[in-house]
């Protein structure tokens, strides 16, 4: 009979009270096994009761609401006024266009928004969180929305709780579930029954998902999956949205609200201006042009496109941002302080040297194929009477958590690269880990820790328990009081006391100045009562078996995004859990510097500093290593304490607050815990740092093309307001018309503008120091070239209508022309802007091998030239907008007045260069 899972008690709604039921009972309520797990079958037929492992999530804002949102920018209130005031005067056309306009301006920027919103959320999801469980009686990772009730899942320190766990075995756990209960430190949890009655924060053998593992270890079995969790019935929190804002946008919104004083007082000047010279109706004309003319409706969607082009562009190049802000402030990072193993090198070890029992041994071979040799004085040695060599090679065997396997020919790590290092050379000497995980079973074990540079593991062996440890040297050396030589004998140290000071530690520097990280190896025998092991049990007497040299290549990718950032100004700093030697040798094969020297220092040196002396430390030293993650943090503040904008990484949780407090917190894709990738603004698929410089790369374009739009767009604004402003002060006609004003800022304007978002980054965008984050929206020669160019505009709109007017009389006419001439300056503008001559030209010399994209640009022209076409020359549009058709000759003249742009930008981009 197939039983469901309902009828064995989990009843609809009320949630079972899984903290209080011995751990037996859970089992039998789950049909679950803790050895084996589910099989295949119960897991199918639970995901189909109870559907996948996700929240559902709820609706956000409703789209009404948003779309209503949209209106309540300053500027398009004074939009909807204006049309309300030509409303109560009468001219319901005008008002019905401005009000249209400012409608369609709403659906633009909704549209847009949700797209950007769209693709954020989208991209967060590539961002998978895996969690390991037993099934089948294997151990195995797999994605946690496959999750069911019943299944068995193991914790590890940097873990998301994938669903809500009634856990069954703890070792030291801790849980920060401050998301759930507001309890801001990490929960010790245990697993013995509790109280029905207990309250969630203190349901210690519990734990919900949602939360993440701060320390230690656990197992425990799924009893609520998907929108059963508390999380999932504590709906708000899911009400995840995705924020738009970002410096620039709020440095504008702050721009804007000023502007919009201007604007107004203003609009008051050119209506009592009017009023004096004539009626009513005119007077209000004038103003609300005036308004129209002032404010660059088409802006705010073309910022928002920028930014979500420069998003896709970065995930195109593995750099997924999580926090839009990050975008524009990778433009201006100062620092970036990187990772070392993983990130600056390839993460695939091999082990090249040995060093036990008092000889130096050499391996040969690449990767992690079990094949080559170890050698003493270039000659293969006899493991028989080489002890020492035996019992290090095992110890990097049993101490181990990964496995290798050959896949389709090749062989990889399933685990960590430094432990499927030291497999292979065990293997290399004919040790093979199955036999040997059978001979000498492990009983309990440490796990690695960066803060505690060691691992540790308890094995049943022939001789009696073992506990094996393998770590950096500095942390093993200071454990050890006995020795192993050659024949296997141990000594106490005591007697060698000068050797455990002069040759082990010479030999960790040869190996090291080789740029080898390296990995000392001890063991401690203990009595046969111990069944599991703990930091007491290895603080001291352990016997010190040997170090095991591997290489680590750079990326070559790294190396040459190293270079990159220095010529663009960018230091980088490589911050390592390795030994200093080692990082140093790394570093300068690398070409990382400061003025030229490769400085570096350690964790225990930077903890002797006062903040003043890190603060100097920071700036000057290239290289920090043994550095514990609490002293990341330390120096992100050091380094903003000078003024830097820092770009930090970081993969463990203890990384978390270090990503927080830099400027631009990156987290490992691949190796980075979930705690780092929550904490992080932007997450590296591929964990590579030329990812990082191409992020930075991508920020800096986004950003110039952010500044080019608002160059491109205000001039335009300006050039009308003037014409509106002097024309009624001299008591002209009006040049051009509220609806023509609209016409052309929106869709003449984001027609031309929205390709500058597209344009490609300008050759020398990583050739310039980064850019001061508290430089204004508008720098003083940005200013001076937005004036100079509206005044060029404001001369032809003035002088293009006076002069046809005063020659053929026909108002409409002149009008349409003179918006016509002010597009063909516009297109000029646009050209001489753009990269796009630049880099035809350079694809012409051959100075770039790029495609040169033209059709951005192309399309933008000639969709506004097809807009003026229709503006000219369709009946309908001529009736509502006031426009007259044009002869050949006229649109020829049009072209020619707007022509002289060609000189005038060449002369504003000598003063103010456009990139
Ligand atoms: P990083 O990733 O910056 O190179 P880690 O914090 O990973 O540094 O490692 C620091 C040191 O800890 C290494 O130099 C090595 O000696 C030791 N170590 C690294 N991985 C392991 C491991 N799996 N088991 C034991 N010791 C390790
Ligand atoms: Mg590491």
């Amino acid at each position: 009979m197939v039983q469901t899972i309902s009828a064995l008690g989990l009843p609809e709604g009320q949630p079972k009270t899984w903290h209080s039921l011995e751990i037996v009972e859970a089992i039998a309520d789950l049909e679950t096994d803790l050895e084996t797990g589910l099989n295949s079958v119960q897991i199918k037929q639970r995901l189909a009761e109870f559907g996948a492992n996700e929240l559902t999530a709820k609706k956000s804002k409703p789209w009404w609401w948003k779309f209503l949102l949209q209106f309540n920018q300053p500027l398009l209130i004074i939009l909807l006024g204006a049309g309300l005031v030509k409303a109560i005067s009468g001219s319901f056309v005008n008002a019905g266009v401005i009000w249209g306009v400012t409608t369609t301006n709403a659906i633009i920027g909704f549209i847009q928004e949700s797209k950007a919103e769209g693709a954020i959320a989208a991209l967060a999801k590539a961002i998978t969180t895996e969690t390991t469980v037993i099934r089948d009686g294997k151990k195995s990772r797999i994605q946690s929305q496959e999750l069911v009730p019943g299944d068995i899942v193991l914790l590890t320190s940097g873990d998301k709780v994938p669903a809500d766990l009634r856990l069954v075995q703890v070792r030291n756990l801790q849980v920060d579930e401050s998301a759930l209960t507001g309890e801001s430190v990490a929960v010790e949890k245990d697993t013995r029954a509790l109280k029905t009655d207990t309250p969630l924060a203190e349901r210690k053998n519990m734990a919900y998902a949602g939360g993440f593992v701060t320390f230690g270890q656990a197992m425990g079995i799924v009893v609520a999956t998907g929108n059963a969790t508390e999380t999932g019935r504590i709906s708000q929190l899911m009400e995840r949205h995705t924020d738009l804002s970002t410096p620039l946008t709020r440095k504008f919104d702050k721009f804007s609200r000023n502007w919009l004083r201007v604007v107004l007082g203003l609009a008051t000047l050119t209506f009592v201006a009017g009023l004096s010279y004539k009626n009513l109706q005119e007077a209000l004309e004038a103003a609300v042009t005036l308004i129209v003319s002032a404010i660059p409706e088409g802006l705010p969607a073309v910022v928002t496109v920028t930014l979500a082009i420069g998003v896709s562009r970065m995930a195109r190049r593995h750099a997924i941002i999580r926090k839009l802000p990050a975008v524009e402030t990778l433009g201006s990072a100062t620092v970036v302080c990187s990772d070392k193993t993983g990130t600056l090198t390839e993460n695939q070890m091999t082990v090249q040297a040995i060093y036990a029992g008092g000889h130096q041994y050499t391996v040969t071979g690449v990767g992690y194929a079990p094949e080559g040799e170890i050698l003493l004085d270039d000659k293969l040695v006899n493991l028989n009477t080489e002890k020492g060599l035996q019992e290090c090679l095992l110890a990097g065997l049993l101490c181990n958590d990964s496995h290798l396997e050959n896949k389709n020919g090749k062989w990889v790590v399933v685990g960590d690269p430094t432990e499927g290092a030291l497999i292979a050379s065990a293997e290399k000497a004919g040790f093979s880990q199955s036999h040997f995980t059978k001979k000498m079973p492990r009983l309990d074990g440490i796990p690695f820790e960066s803060d505690y540079q060691y691992m540790a593991t308890l094995h049943k062996t022939p001789q009696g328990k073992t506990i094996y440890v393998k770590g950096s040297a500095e942390a093993i050396l200071k454990r050890c009081t006995l020795l192993q030589k050659i024949d296997g004998q141990t000594h106490p140290i005591d007697c060698v006391e000068t050797f455990r000071q002069t040759i082990i530690e010479r030999e960790v520097n040869i190996m090291a100045r080789q740029g080898l990280r390296v990995l000392a190896f001890a063991k401690k025998p203990v009595s046969n009562q111990q069944m599991t092991v703990d930091h007491e049990d290895i603080d001291t007497g352990l016997i010190f078996l040997g170090l095991q040299g591997m290489i680590d290549p750079p990326r070559e990718s790294a190396t040459k995004a190293v270079q990159a950032c220095q010529e663009a100004g960018i230091q980088v700093k490589m911050i390592t859990g390795d030994h200093a030697v080692t990082a140093q040798a790394i570093a300068r094969r690398m070409g990382i510097h400061k003025n030229g020297s490769v400085l570096a220092f350690t964790g225990a040196e930077l903890a002797q500093m006062d903040q003043q002396e890190l603060a100097e430390v920071a700036e000057e030293g290239v290289v920090f290593a043994r550095v514990a993650p609490e002293q990341k943090l330390r120096l992100v503040e050091a380094l903003q304490s000078k003024g830097e904008i820092v770009a930090m990484t970081g993969d463990g949780v203890n990384d978390a607050p270090a990503l927080k407090k830099a400027d631009i917190g990156i987290a490992m894709g691949g190796a980075g815990t979930e705690v780092a990738k929550e904490a992080a603004d932007m997450v590296l698929t591929d964990d590579n740092f030329a990812s990082i410089e191409a992020a930075v790369e991508e920020g800096r374009a986004v950003y110039r093309n952010l500044l080019k739009a608002i160059y491109f767009i205000l001039p335009v604004n300006g050039g009308e307001s003037m014409t509106i402003l002097f024309s009624v002060l001299l008591s002209r006609e009006l040049p051009i018309l509220s609806l023509q004003v609209l016409w052309l800022n929106m869709l003449n304007s984001i027609t031309m503008t929205v390709p500058l978002a597209f344009e490609p980054k300008p050759q020398n965008v990583m050739k310039q120091p980064p850019r001061s984050p508290n430089e204004p929206l508008l720098s003083a020669s940005r200013l001076k070239r937005i004036l100079a160019i509206s005044l060029f505009n404001w001369i032809v709109i003035f002088g293009v209508f006076e002069y046809i007017e005063y020659t053929t009389g026909n108002i409409n006419l002149a009008r349409t022309m003179a918006i016509n001439s002010l597009i063909a300056g516009r297109i000029f503008y646009l050209l001489s802007i753009s990269q796009l001559i630049p880099n035809l030209i350079a694809k012409m010399d051959g100075t770039i091998q790029e495609n040169v994209d033209i059709p951005a640009i192309g399309f933008g022209i000639v969709g506004a030239i097809a807009l003026q076409i229709i503006f000219a020359h369709v009946p309908l549009i001529n009736d509502v907008f006031s426009t007259a058709p044009l002869s050949f000759q006229q649109w020829l003249f049009c072209l020619a007045v707007g022509s002289p742009m060609i000189l005038w930008s060449a002369v504003v981009n000598k003063i103010d260069p456009p990139n």
